[in-house]
């Protein structure tokens, strides 16, 4: 290479580090277009309390299977490991076949079975947010957003309190689906940041929303960021609260599905499917 070209290249890679840094973006956290996609994502709800077919346990808590290209990944383990171990053999979800697990966040019921993995799968790395508290398992302490694999990505830990991240899938031709554990930093908030790391539309948002005690006004603040955001599948599980949940169903009749235990989401560019 010529030495003026040498020269010039290393000054505009000096900038372009200097601009990156100036952006306030952690080392290894993926820019807008570095996430990537997969062609289909598939949610599987394992554990929640609402209920949902036969057979399967309810428990307070949120646990689901989330199959995102060629990977799967479990995201939180609901409150025990009996009501992972039990709900998992009804849905036919092997647990040993998981290739790493996101933690959203400390809180019993979310993290309460993941012990079952000791014993079912050892290996399994789990993506935690800071202080998360998890033992006898390979622990991953996420300080930003961390990409797992092609399409797949965390939202990074935000504060509620506590420390929670939720997890995003980049589907081709779709934009991206959000799952939450229990949302403490705000699902408006959370689906603002899958929107920002993936580039995309934020198509799908399901998971625990902690809106309990919320007013009309947060809820009606949550409803226009979810639409402004492009939600096409809107799914208040786990803590979201019965009033939440019949809100999102009359303001956003079109997004909204009200799933519980054992519910499933299918995305791909083809079609948006719920089942119960
Ligand atoms: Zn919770
Ligand atoms: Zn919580």
């Amino acid at each position: 290479m010529d030495r003026r070209i040498a020269a010039a290249a290393a000054a505009a890679a000096v900038l372009l580090a200097l601009l990156w840094a100036a952006g306030g973006r952690p080392s290894g956290e993926p820019g807008p277009g570095e996430v990537g996609s997969v062609p289909s994502a598939r949610i599987t709800i394992l554990v929640d309390n609402n209920p949902g077919a036969p057979g399967l346990r309810t428990a307070w808590g949120f646990s689901a299977l989330v199959e995102a290209g060629d990977l799967v990944i479990l995201f939180d383990g609901g409150p025990s490991p009996e009501t992972l171990r039990e709900n998992a053999e009804a849905l036919g979800v092997d647990l040993s076949e998981v290739d790493l697990v996101v933690l959203s966040h400390c809180h019993g019921d979310h993290a309460g079975g993941l012990s079952l993995l000791r014993e079912v799968n050892p290996g399994a790395t789990v993506y935690a947010p800071p202080g998360a508290g998890v033992e006898g398992l390979p622990v991953v302490e996420c300080r930003s957003p961390a990409r797992l694999g092609p399409g797949v990505v965390t939202t990074g830990p935000m504060y509620g309190p506590p420390w929670e991240q939720g997890l995003v899938v980049n589907v081709t031709g779709v934009g991206a689906v959000l799952i939450t554990g229990c949302a403490h930093p705000g699902v408006d908030s959370m689906a603002e940041r899958a929107a920002e790391l993936t580039g995309s539309r934020v198509a799908v948002v399901l998971g625990g929303f902690h809106l309990g005690g919320a007013s009309e006004q947060r809820l009606e603040q949550i409803a226009r960021v979810l639409e402004s955001l492009g939600a096409e599948l809107v799914v208040p599980v786990h803590c979201s609260g019965d009033r939440a949940r019949a809100f999102v169903s009359e303001r956003m009749p079109g997004a909204y599905a009200g799933l519980g235990v054992g519910g499933r989401v299918e995305v791909s560019a083809l079609e948006i499917s719920v089942s119960p």
